[in-house]
């Protein structure tokens, strides 16, 4: 009984410090949540121009990483869609999934295969979807290539 009375206080003090993070990280990157597509449409595809997924990459702002690799790196979105909500992004700066070229096959393969394991380690085991947005009517607000792992919840099709 004591046992799992301290089990659940250790798991909602999970929930709370997780909440607290994703909170300080929200603040940090100025990201209000909503009208996706309003900033979407208001987003300038900067070509190979820094973004603030850079900033993440360089660690000179906060993100909530669940995976580092020498080619990618894996955060949570800071207004989740979805119960989890995950963000892979190659470190190579991609603006966009149309812009990538031959020579990034390796690389995608590998944010794939990555995408796929993270997504069992965040215990997605029922299902999940994987989406890339691209450009102004994809709904791109960021213009440095990443995948959206989205799960925890029953998913509808089709998207909007
Ligand atoms: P997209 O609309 O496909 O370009 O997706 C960009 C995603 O990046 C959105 O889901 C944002 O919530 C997310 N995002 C923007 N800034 C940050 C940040 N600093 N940390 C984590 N996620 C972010």
């Amino acid at each position: 009984m004591a046992a799992a009375l301290a089990l659940a206080a250790l798991r909602v003090t999970r929930r709370v410090t997780g909440a607290a993070a994703r909170l300080q990280v929200r603040e940090a990157s100025g990201v209000s949540g909503g009208e996706e597509v309003l900033k979407a449409q208001q987003a300038a595809p900067g070509g190979a121009a820094p973004t603030i997924f850079s900033r993440i990459i360089d660690k000179s702002i906060p993100a909530d990483i669940l995976y580092e690799d020498q080619q990618c790196l894996v955060f949570r979105d800071v207004a989740p869609q979805a119960p989890v909500h995950l963000l892979v992004i190659p470190k190579k700066p991609i603006p966009r999934i149309s812009q990538a070229e031959e020579q990034d096959k390796q690389l995608l393969g590998h944010l794939l295969l990555v995408a796929a394991q993270t997504a069992k380690a965040e215990g997605l085991g029922d299902g999940y979807r994987l989406v890339i947005n691209d450009g102004k009517l994809g709904a791109q607000t960021v213009y440095h290539l990443h995948l959206h792992i989205l799960g925890g919840r029953q998913l509808q099709w089709p998207p909007g």
